[in-house]
């Protein structure tokens, strides 16, 4: 039976960092640990001094990391001296991956052994779910556990409790002043037991960026045209975003402009007059002074786009949005797929060179001019927008996913957001 080596976790303690920390829910001892692993022969004593060679045996179906990946492959041999007892003990490094396994043999003075040793490697990290009143997340994590364990890819993402619930916030734009305001909303409910290994996943209600201000105009309009359409043409209207906030109302200004002896007169029309979807702003002429053609001008609020959710690359924070424009809430499909998605940027997807792995054949370079690493494959969750809803990983990025390095004190993602 081999042992299970928890590779991601830390190999020794630190200052900041005690393996002691991580011991439990499957974890026996803060010896399995770290990608270092420890193999001892027994030789006879004659052979004390003399040097004894470690051939490590990967399993065939072990993930494969390219040349210049060497950094997460596993070593290949260790020597070491047979002791004045006859012992030899060889230090070995696994890989970064999930799901490999190894066996190892020794050689001796042209004689090769195999070893009773047997190792597999696994992956750990933590979560942590802070709610935020009024605003239903999922209810169960169970798919996302599965689609980080299976196919070897052996993360296991044990769910650890946060200190509650933010306040209601509407509305989180997509800027910096924003980010703040979030992290601080939610640093008061973080639990840092098992930091750095944990980040936090928050649930929002909307991630519109604006408002925008926006003018439009349709022309040739009298009272006699009776029901009036003026599409925005891009955006949407700034409408039940920021319930909270009167700052920002989607309606600046809507009325009618028209020429009478010479000047112009502007009738502001009745807000009974106006219906709006959240593309279109419909007019009713009812009310329209009688017998002139003129104009109606709109200056309204604008949201350009609405965000699913972000993963913040240098803070352990990711947030999902619950709704979009509108009151439309996001299906639980949406949900998962967003979080299977922001968690998979949180773990390093799509690589892009810089982190250990090579950039990765299916990296976008299209649709995501920013780079923000995400693959080109519209079936995958990693496309660059949660349109399709896509709560699993391609078979590209499934490779990725099994080989990418999790020793979180290592990685930009799993720094403390405050
Ligand atoms: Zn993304
Ligand atoms: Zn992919």
């Amino acid at each position: 039976m081999a042992k299970k080596q928890w590779v991601n976790l830390p190999s020794e303690d630190s200052s900041t960092v005690k393996k002691a920390t991580f011991v439990g829910d499957g974890v026996d001892s803060a010896d399995v640990m770290g990608r270092k692993v420890y193999i001892e022969a027994s030789f006879d004593k004659k052979d004390a001094t003399t040097i004894a060679t470690l051939e490590v045996k990967p399993d065939g179906g072990n993930a494969v990391y390219e040349p210049e990946e060497s950094k997460l492959a596993h070593d290949k041999t260790a020597t070491a001296k047979i002791s004045d007892e006859g012992k030899a003990k060889w230090e070995v490094k696994l890989s970064a991956a999930g799901g490999d396994k190894f066996k190892f043999a020794v050689e001796h003075q042209g004689k090769k052994k195999d070893l009773p040793d047997e190792f597999e490697t696994h992956r750990r990290l933590f979560y942590q779910v802070i709610d935020m009143t009024g605003v239903t997340g999922l209810s169960s994590f169970g798919f996302w556990e599965t689609e980080f364990k299976k196919n070897k890819r052996e993360i296991s993402l044990v769910k650890i409790a946060s200190k509650g619930a933010i306040d209601r916030s509407y509305n989180f734009d997509y800027k910096g002043s924003e980010y703040s305001r979030l992290f601080n909303l939610a640093k008061d409910k973080y639990n840092d037991a098992k930091d750095p290994y944990c980040f936090a996943v928050v649930w929002a209600d909307c991630l519109a960026q604006g408002p925008t201000e926006k003018v439009v105009e349709k022309t040739g309009v009298s009272k006699a045209s009776g029901s009036v359409a003026v599409p925005l043409g891009g955006g949407q209207l700034w409408k039940n975003i920021d319930k909270a906030s009167t700052a920002a109302p989607w309606n600046k200004m809507i009325a009618f402009i028209y020429t009478k002896d010479g000047s112009e007169q502007t009738f502001p029309i009745p807000d009974p007059d106006v219906t709006s979807t959240y593309t279109e702003i419909t007019v009713n002429t009812r009310n329209f002074p009688e017998g002139v053609t003129g104009k109606i001008k709109a200056k309204v609020n604008v949201a350009t786009g609405f965000h699913g959710g972000w993963s913040f690359p240098t803070q352990n924070i990711i947030v999902i949005a619950t709704r979009g424009w509108y009151d439309r809430a996001y299906a639980d499909s949406k949900k998962k797929a967003i979080l299977i998605h922001e968690s998979g940027h949180k773990i390093g997807m799509v690589p892009d060179g810089t982190g250990g792995l090579k950039e990765q054949s299916t990296y976008d370079k299209v649709h995501d001019p920013s780079k923000n690493s995400h693959c080109n494959d519209n079936a995958c969750t990693m496309w660059w927008t949660t349109t399709y809803e896509k709560d699993v990983f391609c078979s590209v990025c499934d490779k990725s996913v099994r080989k990418v390095d999790l020793y979180a004190p290592g990685l930009q993602g799993f720094k403390r957001f405050f």
